[in-house]
């Protein structure tokens, strides 16, 4: 699958809103939009055009696949999974993309960003319910037990990722336990849940339904 490799603080800079895309730099005066936030390029600094209708569906689309670090056609087959199940398909879009095996290592603060905790996945290092799962995209569902793996639990990225997290309390749709690097999704993600960034996923609703 395709990745995005350019400059991730560019894709903050565009939504003129922090994505959370680079761990712990987020959080301090080094971000790019704590200190200069311009739209990227050569007019970024002139006049902001105010954006109404199809740009700003387009707008939140686009911002909520890259805070999830999904890619187009990955997006839109959620959203068409999605809008078949049973309850609002806004939030259905949202839980999936909660539910990919790479957010919940994010939101169990076994890395300080999603392309991190993509990259451990990647690399082999955990396991759901006792087997190697290596597939970022995977949808993990309640009860599933997450884990690292036995031989990588002395991984110093995901030691000092658990370190640098652990006043960042897991949701509570998670356990953890960080002394075991085990975790347990309990329940399903509640849409109040989402706190970290401000979504409006009815928009992408309507840019898809066209
Ligand atoms: Fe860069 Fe993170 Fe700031 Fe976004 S939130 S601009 S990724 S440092």
């Amino acid at each position: 699958m395709a990745r995005y490799s350019g400059p991730v603080c560019r894709l903050c800079r565009r939504e003129g809103m922090k994505l959370f895309l680079k761990g712990d730099r987020c959080y301090t005066e080094k971000c790019a939009i704590e200190k200069r936030n311009l739209v990227p390029g050569q007019h970024g600094a002139g006049r902001k055009p105010k954006i109404v209708g199809y740009g700003l569906q387009l707008r939140e689309k686009q911002k909520t696949k890259r805070y999830y670090g999904v890619l187009e056609t990955q997006f839109r087959n959620a959203f068409e999974k999605a809008s078949i199940q049973k309850g609002i398909t806004g939030e259905n879009l949202l839980a999936a993309m909660e539910h990919r095996l790479d957010n919940v290592i994010y939101r169990l603060g076994l890395a300080t960003s999603r392309p991190m905790a993509r990259q451990i996945v990647r690399h082999g290092h955990i396991q759901v319910n006792g087997r190697k799962v290596n597939i970022p995209s995977f949808v993990t569902r309640t009860g599933d037990v997450i884990e690292v793996r036995e031989k990588s639990k002395k991984n110093p990225m995901i030691l000092s990722s658990t370190d640098a997290t652990a006043s960042r309390p897991a949701p509570t749709w998670l356990e953890f336990d960080r002394d075991s690097l085990r975790g347990r999704i309990t329940a399903t993600f509640k849409r109040d849940e989402l706190v970290q960034i401000q979504l409006n996923e009815q928009l992408i609703v309507e840019l898809y339904s066209k």
